[in-house]
């Protein structure tokens, strides 16, 4: 936790659950990646965290952005993005969308299917776009790996059929899946993609961008990799494809550039031990419909702190606060809280600040959505 979060939560104690975000340590995330990877052009990837603060300070340290959707599109420009700084990087976008973001002069769109591809030359005429290759996601806590993307071969002959549409065959992307904890899964990923780059633009194909994708991982539980370890691999395997002639970089990051920017506060409305449960349960004022839907599978294992800490400790299941069979966070994942951990008590989730707000549910249950404050 930053020191401007402690003091904020200290002076404020607001109520719980929230988030709080330093926009300064997302600041420093933002001029790491940028000193770790010079050559790459930035687009933060909005789903992460698409407050107005965010994209505003983003904006003003001259940041591009990955949108998802018209919405987000809409409010990177509301945030004063310029239209050529955003990418429609969503490969399934609707018609609508589409002519939507072209009208407002968002000229950059990911595809990876004919189908989109058609829908792209209606109504985004001569858009430059790029095709998502599928890459293997091993090492990724949170894999995107069979939604998206195609074969190396279908996305050979999209990009030359890109021009025959009208459109102009900019690039490739990949995703190496979020929470990326290995640096060799870059090495890989760009090897593969490189051939088809060189082919195609041996073929007369003029492709000019390749699009890394996010993954860069944020420390929750266990130490992750640096950014400087992932910008050596990534270096290291363009330069081993493309020697002195790199075309332009892209690199697409959420979770890095707002993850240990941010916690979430919340407070323990019960901790009971039932019947033969093996372990005390902890049910918390969040849970996985309040924002947490990453713990689904225990897949980010966030760190807790409590008021306790240093005290002894018992093993426990941590759950939300609904009547959902299905909102409990860590049953598995060998978490640990102190025995003195009592109802009315806060907890603090650190590096949560990726992914949480943007998930939060609308009332279920009657819960709000997670509160927000930026400082
Ligand atoms: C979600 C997403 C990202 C961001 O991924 P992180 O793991 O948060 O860095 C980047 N690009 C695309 C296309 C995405 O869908």
């Amino acid at each position: 936790m930053t020191p401007k979060i402690a003091r904020f939560l200290m002076q404020t104690q607001p109520a719980t659950p929230c988030l709080v975000l330093d926009l300064d340590r997302m600041a420093a995330n933002y001029a790491a990646l940028r000193h770790a990877l010079p050559l790459a052009r930035i687009y933060y990837a909005v789903k992460a965290n698409p407050a107005a603060p965010v994209l505003d300070r983003l904006v003003s340290l001259g940041s591009s952005f990955d949108a998802a959707g018209i919405e987000e599109i809409d409010a990177c420009l509301a945030a004063g993005a310029r239209p050529e700084a955003i990418s429609f990087g969503n490969t399934i976008k609707k018609s609508t969308a589409i002519a939507r973001a072209h009208a407002a002069g968002v000229s950059l769109f990911a595809f990876d299917s004919d189908e989109e591809l058609e829908k792209l030359a209606v109504h985004a005429p001569g858009a430059r776009v790029y095709c998502r290759i599928r890459v293997e996601n091993d090492g990724a806590d949170w894999p995107l790996s069979r939604k998206f993307g195609t074969t190396i071969e279908h996305a050979g002959a999209l990009m030359r059929r890109a021009g025959t549409l009208g459109l102009d065959p900019f690039g490739l992307s990949f995703h190496v899946g979020s929470q990326q904890t290995t640096t060799a899964a870059y090495d890989v990923a760009i090897g593969k993609v490189a051939m088809l780059f060189t082919d195609l633009t041996e073929a007369g194909v003029k492709l000019r961008m390749m699009n890394l994708g996010g993954g860069f991982p944020t420390r929750y539980r266990e130490p992750v990799p640096e950014i400087e370890d992932f910008a050596t691999a990534i270096m290291g395997a363009m330069t081993r494809h493309f020697g002195n002639n790199l075309p332009e970089m892209v690199i697409e990051p959420g979770r890095s550039v707002v993850g240990d920017a941010g916690v979430v506060s919340a407070e323990v409305v019960l901790a009971s031990r039932r019947g033969d449960d093996a372990v005390r349960w902890v049910y918390l004022d969040i849970g996985r419909f309040g924002g947490l839907a990453e713990t689904e599978g225990e897949s980010i294992r966030y760190r807790i702190t409590t008021d306790h800490d240093g005290s002894p400790t018992g093993p426990v299941a941590i759950a939300g606060p609904t009547c959902d069979g299905a909102d409990i966070m860590y049953e598995r994942a060998n978490y640990h809280l102190p025995l003195a951990l009592t109802a009315g008590d806060r907890v603090t989730l650190l590096a949560a600040g990726a992914y949480v707000t943007s998930y939060a549910s609308q009332g279920f249950n009657g819960f709000a959505p997670l509160a927000e404050h930026y400082v």
